[in-house]
């Protein structure tokens, strides 16, 4: 209605426009940026945006190839419950103080940096799982490189073991294998390779392409030979950032301390973050009053791929925001306003996750490549022969992608990973938990649940076509 009055045309045309590229509107439907710039290029107007997404991104400073130099890589720890994440972080980050250091006591602050035998810097995320990792993909940060992924050589390959393997796969990060607790009478590394091999995942010493490194997070045994093939695995990556301009990073957690005011870790992933420095995060500002490193030292200074936790933030911002080094104050609080009065109007969605309602849409407007799409089922046959049929549905103009299958109930992981990679999930005679109802519905993720293999097939397939009836 109101695009409608803008342009001095009548609902009407509006509406049947919108019909014609394959949107089905009502009168008072809030329009994305992207259709109202479509409908009103139809009727030979140009759209202009005062308050859109680009107004509220900082534009950061350009990086020319001599102003970069290496920085060390950052890793998140994943595998199934009880193979040994924990134990893992813990071993590598108290067998790295250096005797004497000041402040001994380490604390967690969600991520922390250690210096290896062979002089080189990692910093590790301190929340393992893959939750965690597919969590911030969602919001939109990178904040991984490289991925350890444990396995128990006392059990499986599990569950969760091929989750991790997925879900870093899905985001394009190299994967290291640690097999864990070889110190175990019990432990059987072989097993964990043919396993591994078994999902197409070969190690290296089988000819494979994937670095694995027996260890023990008990008595530490192969956890420095683990660090190089980390390290390894990071040089071909060739990391490199400018250290010299305003930080740019990513806020680990935050919270409230009742002495000290809102204190936030952050990642700083190229520039550096000094005290004094005036910063935004999410709908948050300050002035950047102290920074310590994970054993609680006070720090002046924080160059690419350092963990600190910093105070001055005028609230919390969220895991996942980015931070950026600004001007001055002045700037830092408009950016603030801004993003605040957006977030307020319930206007946030940086992106609308797609539904199978949505495709027609997209592909009228030219702008629909691949449709990702998440099976699970009750059984293996049944999961196998949806994903092929689906997969086989691809197009000259739509390429299917089935980012995952597996065998269960739809989980708060499969909803998360849908969420970072932008897919459908597709249940076949199996539920979501509850848990997983309520994020996809927070998300905005499609959840479409069949008894028929060939009702999900052709939804879609009609999707694709853009011919599916929407429903109300
Ligand atoms: P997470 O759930 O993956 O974080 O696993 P934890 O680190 O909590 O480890 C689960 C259990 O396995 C704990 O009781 C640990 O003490 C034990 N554990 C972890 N690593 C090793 C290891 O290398 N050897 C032995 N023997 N036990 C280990």
């Amino acid at each position: 209605n109101d695009l409608a009055s803008l342009m001095n045309i009548s609902v009407n045309e509006v509406i049947s426009m919108c019909m014609t590229l394959g949107m089905f509107v009502s009168i008072n439907q809030r329009l994305d940026a992207e259709a109202i710039t479509v409908i009103a290029d139809e009727f030979g107007y140009t759209a202009e945006f005062t308050s859109s997404e680009e107004e509220v991104e900082v534009v950061e400073e350009t990086d020319e190839e001599g102003d970069l130099t290496e920085r060390a890589p950052i890793v998140t720890i994943m595998g199934h419950v009880d193979h040994g994440k924990t134990s893992l972080l813990d071993f590598i980050r108290n067998s790295k103080v250096t005797e004497g250091e000041a402040g001994g006591i380490t604390q967690h602050i969600g991520a922390y940096d250690v210096t290896t035998d062979s002089g080189k810097r990692i910093a590790f995320l301190d929340t393992p799982g893959h939750e965690a990792f597919t969590a911030m993909r969602a919001r939109g940060a990178k904040v991984t490189d490289v991925v350890i992924i444990v396995v128990a050589a006392d059990d499986s390959v599990m569950p969760q073991t091929k989750e991790a393997l997925n879900h870093a796969q899905v985001a394009g990060v190299p994967i290291v294998i640690a097999i864990n607790k070889i110190d175990k009478p019990t432990a059987n590394p072989d097993k964990i390779k043919e396993e591994l091999a078994n999902m197409n995942v070969l190690v290296e010493d089988w000819g494979g392409k994937y670095q694995c490194q027996e260890i023990s997070a008990k008595t530490g045994q192969g956890i420095n030979d683990l660090l190089e093939k980390v390290l390894l695995e990071a040089e071909l990556l060739e990391l490199k950032a400018n250290a010299d301009k305003k930080a740019v990073g990513t806020v680990i957690e935050a919270e409230l301390d009742k002495g000290r005011g809102y204190v936030t870790t952050v990642l700083v992933q190229s520039g550096t973050l000094r005290i004094g420095d005036v910063v935004l995060a999410g709908a948050h500002y300050g002035r950047v009053k102290a920074m310590f490193d994970h054993r609680g030292n006070k720090i002046k200074n924080a160059g690419p791929s350092t963990p600190v936790q910093m105070l001055g933030f005028d609230g919390a911002p969220q895991a996942g925001d980015k931070l950026n080094g600004m001007e001055n104050e002045r700037e830092a609080r408009e950016f603030a306003n801004k993003r605040e009065q957006i977030l307020r109007e319930q206007n946030i969605r940086t992106k609308k996750h797609i539904t199978l309602d949505e495709i027609g849409r997209r592909l009228a407007i030219g702008s629909f490549k691949e449709l990702n799409i998440i099976v699970k089922g009750d059984v293996d046959g049944s999961v196998e022969a949806l994903s092929d049929s689906l997969l086989k549905l691809s197009t000259d103009e739509v390429q299917v992608n089935i980012i995952s299958k597996a065998v269960g109930q739809i989980s708060e992981s499969d909803v998360l990973l849908a969420s970072a990679s932008d897919a459908v999930i597709v249940g076949f005679q199996v539920r979501p938990s509850n848990g997983a109802r309520k994020l996809a519905e927070n998300e905005e993720i499609e959840i479409r649940l069949y008894s028929i293999i060939y009702d999900a097939i052709n939804d879609v397939k009609d999707a694709m076509e853009g011919m599916l009836a929407p429903t109300v």
